[in-house]
């Protein structure tokens, strides 16, 4: 499904395209939103059938905005993602790998089950690894680069903070963090920056469920500044860093939560 404008059939965008995973809602969408409005054509895919509301959305700042149903933990679906990008914008300057899942049931470590184990590792490391692989083949066989590229990774706290009522959660973003560093290392020669972004507890379906938990949690201090993250805020950072507001910093984790992480005494 299509939104806005872009370029004929077979043509090339004249504005830089972003791929966002996970682009229809949540943080992807804040994210969309964000870049829209640097005027950034956009690719964004979930498992849904279609993304029109979104779509709609992101393209009234006047840009296009194209939803692709893929589930990237599929090798087939990451291989026509990435051909419904070149074949819709024949471009691709950015990647946002933001899809991800939590554990349908939080269970302890000591209870916990492979399959959601698998299901997790599949989806949140896995599948932004290759797509990354796939993209990057694909940006690197392009023979003229058309704007700075850039490729964000969107991990979580939970890379290093231990939740043991969900250890597949983080042990996948502790997995995507070294993905991160090691396309770092890899990008680097072809002067593409990768960056780790690592946000807090943020407000969106995602934690719809433990409001409660959260809203007690942070009156009592778990952040310093005393409010959830919304998805605007991580929208803002990765626009800073796919503008190149963030130079000489590649293969660096920047950590939007509020202060979560800073350990007091
Ligand atoms: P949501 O559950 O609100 O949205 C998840 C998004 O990912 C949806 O767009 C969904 O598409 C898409 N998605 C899920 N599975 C797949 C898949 N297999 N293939 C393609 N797309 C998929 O999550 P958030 O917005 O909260 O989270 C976004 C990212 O941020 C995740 O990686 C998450 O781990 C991370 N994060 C979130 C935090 C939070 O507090 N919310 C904190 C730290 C990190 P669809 O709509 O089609 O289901």
């Amino acid at each position: 499904m299509t939104a806005g404008g872009g370029p004929a059939a077979g043509g090339r965008s004249p504005r830089r395209v972003a791929l966002i995973t996970g682009g229809n809602r949540g943080i992807g969408l804040g994210i969309a939103e964000a870049l829209a409005r640097d005027g950034l054509d956009l690719m964004i895919c979930g498992v849904e059938p279609e993304a029109a509301a979104a779509c709609a959305r992101l393209a009234a700042t006047g840009v296009a905005a194209h939803y692709v149903t893929a589930d990237i933990a599929d090798a087939a679906d990451r291989d026509r993602l990435v051909d419904a990008v070149w074949a819709r914008f024949g471009r691709l300057d950015v990647l946002v790998n933001n899809a991800g899942i939590a554990p349908k049931t939080r269970a302890d470590i000591l209870d916990a089950e492979l399959a959601s184990f698998e299901r997790l590792v599949q989806v949140n490391l896995q599948g932004p690894y290759f797509l990354t692989q796939a993209v990057a083949r694909r940006m690197l066989a392009d023979a003229v680069p058309v704007g700075p590229r850039a490729v964000v990774f969107i991990t979580s706290v939970s890379a290093t903070v231990a939740s043991v009522d969900r250890g597949d959660y983080c042990i996948s973003k502790a997995g995507l963090a070294m993905a991160a560093r090691l396309w770092a290392v890899r990008l680097a020669e072809h002067g593409i920056p990768v960056y780790e972004l690592r946000p807090g507890v943020i407000r969106t379906d995602m934690t719809a469920g433990v409001t409660e938990k959260y809203d007690r949690l942070i009156a009592d201090g778990l952040t310093l500044e005393r409010r959830w993250g919304a998805p605007a805020d991580i929208g803002r950072a990765v626009a800073a860093l796919v503008r190149g507001d963030l130079p000489y910093a590649t293969g660096q984790v920047l950590t939007l939560d509020g202060g979560l992480s800073v350990a007091t005494l």
